[in-house]
């Protein structure tokens, strides 16, 4: 952790408490070089991804979201329940390694459909012709030729 001080990113651990309890516990620290004390917290991440709609309205990141546009795109194909649910778990994951607790629908549109376009072109188109909204064949045309 960066000393807010000198900027330098060597502290000692002075003490940690559990706070909140028991989902955030609290450090203080001193800097290595100027010896200067900051306190930190660390928090469980759980439920603080936020999701940018195209209006600008936040909204936490919602699984059965997700899922629902996934169905609708591999309904009648031969993908599983199973091989769906791995798609949602695998942008869950992506979407919480970010660096930032917000992310936009496209984002989350832009990594399901790398992972449909893997597994079924049809599914893969169907989505995309959702999400991306299109406004004429040419418009479609160009994102096949894009993927
Ligand atoms: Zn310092």
């Amino acid at each position: 952790m960066r000393c807010p001080f000198c900027g330098k990113f060597d502290s000692e651990v002075l003490e940690s408490r559990v706070v909140e309890g028991g989902e955030a516990i609290r450090r203080r620290r001193e800097c290595s070089r100027c010896k200067k004390r900051f306190t930190t917290f660390e928090k469980v991440r759980t439920s603080v991804l936020w999701v940018i709609k195209k209006d600008g309205k936040r909204e936490f990141f919602d699984r059965e979201k997700v899922k629902r546009g996934i169905l609708r795109a591999i309904e009648k194909r031969p993908i599983s329940l199973e091989a769906m649910e791995e798609i949602v778990n695998e942008v869950e994951r992506e979407m919480l390694r970010k660096s930032s607790e917000e992310v936009s629908t496209k984002e989350i549109g832009q990594a399901v459909l790398t992972k449909l376009k893997k597994i079924d072109k049809v599914a893969w188109l169907r989505f995309a012709s959702v999400y991306l909204e299109f406004t004429g064949l040419s418009d479609f045309a160009k994102a096949i030729r894009k993927g």
